[in-house]
């Protein structure tokens, strides 16, 4: 895994909202859990796990919709005011984290998920890397996927 110069830019579908990562993610990985499935309208998301002091709104209006997680933990999902692309969402319980949607990035393919989690609920026709950090639910703990995330770093 190489990463990218930061700072790195991203932004939603209309170009009304973008933002600026300053510094690099803790963590890449992907969900297949319903919600995901519901939210994005396919098979899962990725999360990209930045701390929030490194990630600024530059330009647009956010909305937020706040769901309980298959978790149980609340999730606040941040917009765009104008085209409501989904750009990361704030999970309550983890004030100083948030989970940007690699896919609004305007070059992701650096960031390329060292895991999986909700595996279970991943369709019959997905096909999920069994030599990655996975978990057939949430996990108890996301430190393994933070340090697969940092063994990636090293090996370049
Ligand atoms: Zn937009
Ligand atoms: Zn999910």
């Amino acid at each position: 895994m190489k990463l990218p110069v930061f700072p790195v830019e991203g932004g939603c579908q209309c170009r009304a909202a973008r933002y600026q990562v300053t510094a690099p993610p803790l963590t890449v990985y992907a969900c297949w859990c319903r919600d995901c499935q519901r939210a994005s309208g396919t098979t899962h998301t990725m999360s990209m796990f930045v701390r929030r002091e490194d990630v600024a709104l530059v330009a647009g209006t956010l909305t937020a919709y706040e769901k309980a997680a298959d978790s149980g933990r609340t999730v606040r999902m941040m917009a765009c005011a104008s085209c409501g692309t989904r750009l990361w969402n704030e999970p309550l319980s983890s004030p100083e984290i948030l989970v940007i949607k690699p896919g609004t990035l305007d070059e992701m393919g650096w960031a390329k998920p060292v895991g999986n989690i909700w595996t279970d609920s991943a369709p019959a026709f997905a096909q999920i890397d069994p030599a990655l950090v996975n978990f057939p639910g949430q996990p108890a703990s996301r430190q393994p996927l933070f340090d697969a995330w940092q063994r990636a770093v090293a090996a370049g």
